[in-house]
């Protein structure tokens, strides 16, 4: 099924991807840049299985050629076959299937990729620094680590967005997209040192586009010697 999508496709083809037809179950627009889709999974969960923060890769056709992009399973339902994806809308192919997508409307899928590390020992304090995009998989991550008081850097309005936070375990700081995320990344460093001091086995997870990440990362791990095993980051869209 990974014919016609070019070298990627095969790439993911000899890396034993595994592909799966996803059909539109149900739409509801949640914010006027924030929809979500329900699916039925085309067999995937029962053979995949699922785990916190779980991500599939999807295929849409862009003028005739494949167009790869990820998302975030939200409540997957392995015994019914079900879950669906939250899209943060903006310009872009995908952004634009999931603005038209309507009930049978089907999208191919690989599982490649996705996966969930979790830490040992469990964090003292849990810091998620994303965006709108990576809300998703920040409410699964908060799910899977149940009890555990964290603070979350989000660059953007929350208003109207299902941000699962609880108000006694989370404490969530808005900010806004400014400099192409170098605000975000001065306010984090501003008052990063200061929490991680009061926690004794803290956990950094980062999802904001990928220079941000990069630089909060790096920051992270050098500057704050974070061990490697106790920060997660990964870049989850490319700004223009
Ligand atoms: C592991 C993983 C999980 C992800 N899960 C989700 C998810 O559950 N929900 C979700 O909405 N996104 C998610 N993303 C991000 C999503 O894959 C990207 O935003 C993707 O680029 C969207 O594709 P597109 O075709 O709409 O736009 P593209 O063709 O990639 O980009 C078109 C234009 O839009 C800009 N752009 C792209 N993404 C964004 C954005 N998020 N905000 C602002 N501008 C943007 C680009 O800079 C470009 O100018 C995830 C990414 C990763 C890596």
């Amino acid at each position: 099924m990974a014919q016609g999508r070019g070298w990627e496709g095969a790439v993911l083809r000899l890396l034993r991807a595994k592909d799966f037809t996803f059909t539109v179950t149900g739409a509801e627009d949640v914010t006027d840049h924030y929809r979500r889709l329900h699916f039925t999974d085309g067999g995937m969960l029962a053979a995949t299985g699922v785990h916190p923060t779980m991500w599939v890769r999807l295929w849409f056709d862009n003028a005739g050629r494949p167009h790869q992009r990820a998302y975030t399973l939200v409540d997957p339902d392995a015994a019914a076959g079900t879950f669906s994806l939250e899209f943060a809308l903006h310009e872009g192919r995908a952004s634009d299937w999931a603005r038209s997508a309507r009930p049978g409307d089907t999208v191919e899928a690989t599982v490649q990729g996705t996966g969930f590390e979790r830490p040992d020992p469990e964090p003292s304090h849990v810091v998620a620094v994303g965006d709108p995009a990576s809300l998703p998989a920040i409410n699964s991550l908060l799910d899977a680590l149940g009890s555990t008081p964290a603070t979350i850097w989000f660059e953007g309005d929350t208003d109207g967005l299902p941000l699962r936070a609880d108000p006694e375990l989370h404490d969530v700081r808005r900010i806004p997209r400014r400099e192409a995320g170098a605000h975000l990344v001065a306010e984090v460093k501003a008052a990063l040192p200061d929490l991680l001091r009061g926690s004794a086995d803290p956990y950094v997870w980062i999802a904001c586009d990928t220079a941000t990440t990069r630089a909060l990362a790096a920051y992270v791990r050098r500057e704050l010697k974070l061990p490697k095993q106790r920060v997660h980051a990964l870049g989850y869209w490319r700004a223009a």
